[in-house]
């Protein structure tokens, strides 16, 4: 083998070192051997007479790329676990934050509503923001759930015809209120048609994908304003969200991605949140067959965009339903005043009932109904009895069952009774609207 002329420099000074300093030797060197780089330890002794004279020296080299590959993976793993240990460490200083700052607000302004001398004005801001610190605390106990079925592999896709055009339509009104208050601009652009926009997806994770990345727009602007939409490049809708925010470092734009990764991870930070948003976001965009993906500029603001195949499907769905009857079944008057409450102005008949039995003779005298929420857990009758019943008689009237234990066992009963779909309480008017369009058939020719 012929060393290149480096090596061999690097061996004759070693060599003049060792007989000057006339001890033992030893340095590592990367040498080229058959197209491959091999890293080589080499030892020089000098060997004395009895004058004590250096009178030979005697080298030995040894190949040691295994064992520097060996110490790299090492030394890797070892930063990685440090890393991993912060992460952690700073996880559970946050999440202790989240969930303390939402309880302070929710227990203070209770107690403060129990005040005799309150006016109609302070009380409705105090429930006003114990609403607002109930849905903080919500947000986090959902991503945290979310997660960990990620992680456990258990996350299941509900994939059904969905009017994209009509998700993003109700995510522009869900945010508009929120924008509005922020003094921001919000554009929505859609791509195609409405007939031309049904795609087969879950359309619970579109619109939670597409929530999440409009909410941490929303969070980082405070000037301009924020762009969503989507165009189609052949097989493939490209969405996109695009905000005038305070932008992310080029050093972070791939690790925020990462669990519990937060730009800013001190607890002084500006911005409440988990950490946790983007990595849901980015493997619901994975379990639909897309990439997620970020441009930005710190200052100038970001981009978030994420593709899904293309399936257009040709269906009624974009029917507009303008006589909607829906019967809400719940024995708790609270949930049903709240229900009432959400579908104020939707152009939608409420009619209600307390138990399963009312619910089964509502029905009955009431053709025109044409979706049920059903309450599961209820007196008289249950709310899984109650479906059993009237889906004998009426098959094709669809039935979403309402619950606020959302077990997978509760589900599957649920469905086993006749239920076509499940919601969850506390109910998100987007995610109701979304899963009633999809589930009813075209009202009246
Ligand atoms: P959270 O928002 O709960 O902190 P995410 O996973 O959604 O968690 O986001 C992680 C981090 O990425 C955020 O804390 C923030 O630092 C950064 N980030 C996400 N979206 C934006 C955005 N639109 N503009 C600026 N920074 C962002």
């Amino acid at each position: 083998m012929t060393l290149p002329l480096s090596v061999k420099f690097i061996f004759i000074d070693n060599l003049e070192h060792c007989v000057q300093e006339g001890k033992t030797i030893q340095y590592e060197e990367l040498i080229p051997f058959h197209g491959k780089q091999l890293w080589w330890e080499t030892t020089l002794n000098p060997v004395y007479n009895e004058v004590g004279h250096i009178y030979r020296i005697i080298g030995t080299s040894k190949n040691i790329t295994e064992q520097k590959e060996i110490l790299a993976e090492l030394t890797a793993a070892k930063e990685h676990a440090i890393e991993s240990d912060r992460l952690k460490s700073a996880f559970l200083a946050n999440i202790s934050h989240e969930i303390r700052t939402p309880m302070n607000g929710i227990l203070g302004f209770s107690a403060l509503l129990k005040e005799a001398d309150l006016s109609g004005e302070e009380q409705t801001e105090y429930v006003g923001l114990i609403e607002q610190s109930g849905q903080r605390m919500l947000n986090l106990i959902n991503d945290l759930i979310d997660i960990s079925r990620i992680e456990a592999g258990e996350t299941k896709l509900q994939i059904e015809p969905t009017p994209v055009n009509k998700v993003l339509r109700d995510l522009h009104a869900f945010f508009m209120p929120a924008i509005s208050k922020k003094k921001l601009q919000l554009h929505c652009t859609l791509g195609l048609p409405d007939t031309e926009s049904i795609i087969e997806t879950d359309s619970g994770k579109l619109t939670q994908i597409l929530t999440n990345l409009i909410q941490n727009a929303l969070k980082f602007t405070r000037t301009g304003g924020i762009d969503f939409g989507y165009t189609r490049q052949d097989t493939t809708l490209e969405f996109y969200v695009t905000d005038s925010g305070i932008g992310i470092p080029d050093e972070m734009l791939q690790k925020i991605f990462d669990r519990f990764r937060q730009v800013d991870n001190t607890l002084t930070r500006n911005h409440e949140g988990s950490g946790l948003g983007l990595s849901i976001t980015k493997a619901y965009v994975a379990m639909l067959g897309g990439k997620l993906s970020v441009q930005s500029r710190e200052g100038t603001g970001s981009t978030f965009t994420f593709t899904l195949p293309y399936n257009p499907q040709n269906s009624a769905l974009t029917t507009q339903h303008s006589e909607d009857c829906i019967l809400i079944v719940d024995d708790d008057d609270v949930s049903t005043l709240l229900l009432n409450k959400t579908f104020k102005g939707e152009n939608i008949t409420l009619l209600s009932a307390e138990n399963g039995m009312e619910a089964v003779e509502l029905v009955q005298h009431h053709p025109e109904i044409n979706l049920v929420l059903m309450d599961l857990q209820m007196p008289i009758m249950n709310g899984y009895e109650a479906t059993k019943l009237i889906k004998q008689q009426h098959p094709d009237l669809p039935i979403i069952a309402q619950s606020a234990y959302s077990s997978k066992e509760e589900k599957e009963k649920a469905r086993e009774a006749g239920c076509n779909s499940f919601i969850t309480k506390p109910i998100n008017k987007t995610e109701l609207l979304n899963l009633i369009t999809q589930l009813q058939p075209p009202l009246t020719p």
